[in-house]
């Protein structure tokens, strides 16, 4: 809005300011009938709507720019430039469409054009030919220009609210994926889960048929028929453990089971685990130690949950011993108090297989086993995930120090007393 036009001679020059004060004098009434000219439009319906506030609201600001260019001989100033951006914003808030907002342009430039002039004259003495034709000129500028620049500005908002809603988009397509991904790996997961239960099912099946039927034989020895009891015992045992782990799985999986806080002596559950496992780890040639550190007098929380989760630990300790070792393998259970107040620490210590660094983080997720020298030894990889879930839901967190032939340690760090 700063090129400016040739300076008129004075005869015009008055001619433009006497145009430009009855503008400003008319400024309210123009704006008014601006307003009925919209309105009656059928090509601007979007004006329909809104009150007089919301349409005229900065429309004078526009009218006065166009006086104060006439009274400065056509030159307009930055600020209408700025008005005109204003007017696209508002438009463009006020839901109007591009076409709309120009054919407003339109019809208000056509108002000033004719009926503007018009009333000028009426009022006061004829404009000279030279005069009409530069007010005209002025009045022609002024509406190119409002008409550029609420556009620019109108194409600008569009285009700004076409990168938010095209990031909402790429946001939501990310959800998207997000939730695709997780139901491909809940469906990885499940098909985890048929393999590997059937897998187990088809191994202890196999041994126990095969069992079944050499049982079955006539004149079967005395020591061969001890021994295939043994392998129907060991492979039923194994599919009851199975089971367990399954319903302990489903258990998890479907809904928080609750937390039973009572208070406990943690020397006595060392004295029932003894009692329970020792003889255990004998008949597999394995020495069983517990200690409970004396200054461990009441814990507060679910002991069922503890015995369920030192269950587990011994079981593999037990399970994961060195097989055919020249010396007897050795089991330690121990109850600590922990460094950080508040809480308490157990630990399984065994002097079996071990494990390998690069497997000690993934053994703690469902269906991870250390395969394939262990693949012998029954397990569906679920135990040390609903370990890991267990001492969760009691607010601790457990953790693994193992070295391959030498042995592993787990320790489950706890509070000594749960809220409930
Ligand atoms: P499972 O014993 O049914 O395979 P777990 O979740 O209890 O499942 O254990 C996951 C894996 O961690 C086991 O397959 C085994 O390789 C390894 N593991 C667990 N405990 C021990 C242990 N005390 N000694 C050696 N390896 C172990």
């Amino acid at each position: 809005m700063s090129s400016q036009p040739d300076p008129p001679p004075f005869q015009e020059k008055d001619e433009l300011h006497q145009f430009a004060s009855f503008l400003t004098r008319q400024r309210e009434q123009i704006t008014e009938r601006w307003m009925e000219e919209v309105k009656r439009s059928p090509k601007v319906e979007s004006a329909n709507p809104l009150d007089y506030h919301e349409l005229a609201d900065h429309l004078p600001k526009l009218f006065q720019d166009l006086a104060d260019g006439l009274d400065s001989k056509g030159v307009f100033e930055e600020e209408t430039h700025d008005d005109a951006e204003s007017h696209g914003r508002h438009r463009w808030q006020q839901d109007y469409s591009l076409g709309e907002l120009l054919r407003e342009l339109g019809i208000v430039r056509h108002m000033i054009l004719v009926h503007g002039l018009d009333a000028f004259e009426d009022g006061s003495a004829s404009l000279s030919r030279a005069g009409r034709r530069r007010i005209r000129e002025c009045i022609l500028r002024f509406f190119e220009e409002t008409a550029a620049a609420s556009t620019e500005q109108f194409v600008a908002e569009q285009h700004q609210q076409l990168q938010v809603m095209n990031s909402r988009l790429q946001e939501a397509g990310r959800s998207l994926k997000a939730v695709n991904d997780r139901l491909n790996e809940a469906d990885a997961s499940r098909l985890l889960l048929l393999r590997t239960v059937s897998h187990e099912l088809r191994n202890t099946l196999d041994a126990l048929n095969g069992a079944v039927m050499v049982l079955g034989l006539d004149g079967i020895e005395d020591a061969e028929r001890q021994k295939m009891f043994m392998i129907c015992h060991r492979n039923l045992t194994d599919m009851g453990q199975l089971l367990r782990e399954l319903t302990d799985y489903a258990m998890l999986l479907d809904k928080q089971p609750p937390v039973n806080v009572e208070e406990f002596s943690p020397a006595l559950l060392c004295d029932e685990l003894t009692a329970a496992f020792r003889p255990v780890a004998e008949v597999e040639g394995m020495t069983f130690e517990a200690y409970s550190h004396p200054a461990l007098q009441e814990i507060r929380s679910d002991r069922l949950k503890i015995k369920q989760v030192l269950t587990n630990l011994i079981t593999n300790a037990i399970k994961y011993r060195k097989p055919g070792a020249a010396a007897p393998g050795r089991i330690k259970l121990a109850f600590l108090p922990a460094r950080s107040a508040g809480q308490w620490e157990m630990s399984v210590e065994d002097d079996g297989i071990g494990i390998a660094p690069e497997h000690l983080e993934t053994i703690f997720e469902e269906f991870q086993r250390v395969a394939p020298e262990r693949a012998k030894i029954q397990g569906a990889g679920l135990g040390l995930a609903i370990t890991k879930r267990l001492i969760g839901l009691l607010g601790g967190g457990i953790s693994v120090t193992s070295e391959v032939d030498q042995g592993s340690c787990f320790k489950v760090d706890l509070p000594k007393s749960l809220a409930g």
